[in-house]
This record gives structure tokens, C-alpha cells and sequence, in this order.
């Protein structure tokens, strides 16, 4: 019996639209996500590996099989992206989050910013985060499907939210303008979902 498995889509492929569009929404999910999941359980299939969580095959995701590091970080960073947009996204973020963000990174605006370059400033393939590490929050980036929970990951702490730059995520219909796909992209954040990951992550 396969272990882990594709998550239902939270919404129709269309509800994006028009900022992702439906066929990304389809390919994305069913093929990329689908394969993440597939090659996962493939990879832990008959090992010790097979008792562990995603989370602990990511927390020493050094001890594994590369294919562990590649598709479970593309399995659990799917998992997150679809929850974290929504149709009638974007705006601000409410309550504590918007608190520290204000405190971090001095305003919202300058939070987008930062967030942007992140996500531009990525080379190749890759995710651009907000993480929550030892109090911080912290904007940074991770290549291929790594991410922050990794232990060989540079950039370490619980995604808060992260934004998937792969030209999978977007080349359909914005082809090379990545920046176009990123802008957009804000306006189906889902923050009641980045909110609760936030809270989650203070308890830790
Ligand atoms: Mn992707």
C-alpha cells in the first residue's frame, strides 16, 4: 500500500483564474504533484524509511536517498501551496501575522518586496519563503524541492509560506516573465491559511 498520497485540490482548476490559469492548475497538480507523491513512495518503498513521517524524512532528508530530498520536499511543498491560495485571495494578512510583519520588515509593502526579490533572485528551479526560525520571521530562498524544515537546507525554520518559481508553476501562461506570474501571484495568497501556519509555528 502506498503510504502518502496526492491531496484533493481544494478547489476547482479554474478558481485561480485569471491569475493562474486552469491548465497550469491541472498539469501542476495531477502530474507534477502526482509524480512527487508516486516516486516518493516508490523511494521509501521496503525500507525503514516507510515508519517515518514527512516530516522526519525532511528533518534528515542529509540520511536519505537524494529522490527522498527531491520528492518529498516537492510532496510536502505542494501540499502547503495549494492550501495557501485561494479564489478572492490576496489583500493583507490579519492579527499576529500582520503584527510581525509590520515589525520585521517595516511594512507590508516592503514585506511584497522583499518577497519578490526573493522569489526573481532565484536561479533555475526553486521556491522563494517566508520562514519562522527562533522567534524571526525571514524571507530567503531554497532550489529544486528542498525546503526550509531540511537539515541541509541553508535557509532553516517552519514555511510560513513559500512560492513555487519552477517554470512548471507558471510558463504556460506567462512563458519567460516570471515577475509578471510573481505580482500575480499575491492576489491569490489565502492569508487565513499563512495566518494559521504562522500561529502554528509559535507553538513549536
Ligand atoms: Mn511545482
Amino acid at each position: 500500500m502506498a503510504k502518502f498520497e496526492l491531496p484533493p485540490l481544494p478547489y476547482s482548476y479554474d478558481a485561480l483564474e485569471p491569475y493562474i490559469d486552469a491548465m497550469t492548475m491541472e498539469i501542476h497538480w495531477s502530474k507534477h504533484h502526482g509524480a512527487y507523491v508516486n516516486n516518493l513512495n516508490n523511494a521509501i518503498a521496503n525500507t525503514d524509511m516507510e515508519k517515518l513521517s514527512l516530516e522526519e524524512l525532511l528533518s534528515n532528508a542529509s540520511k536519505y536517498p537524494v529522490a527522498v530530498r527531491n520528492n518529498g520536499g516537492g510532496h510536502y511543498n505542494h501540499t502547503m501551496f495549494w492550501q495557501i491560495m485561494t479564489k478572492n485571495g490576496g489583500g493583507e494578512p490579519k492579527g499576529e501575522l500582520k503584527s510581525a510583519i509590520e515589525k520585521t520588515f517595516g511594512s507590508f509593502d516592503n514585506f511584497k518586496a522583499k518577497l519578490t526579490e526573493a522569489a526573481l533572485t532565484r536561479f533555475g528551479s526553486g521556491w522563494a519563503w517566508l520562514v519562522y526560525n527562533k522567534g524571526n520571521l525571514v524571507i530567503g530562498s531554497t532550489p529544486n524541492q528542498d525546503n526550509p524544515l531540511m537539515d541541509l537546507s541553508d535557509l532553516k525554520g517552519f514555511p510560513v509560506l513559500g512560492i513555487d518559481v519552477w517554470e512548471h508553476a507558471y510558463y504556460l501562461k506567462y512563458q519567460n516573465r516570471r515577475n509578471e506570474y510573481v505580482a500575480n501571484w499575491f492576489n491569490v495568497i489565502n492569508w487565513d491559511e499563512v495566518s494559521a501556519r504562522y500561529v502554528e509555528a509559535l507553538k513549536m
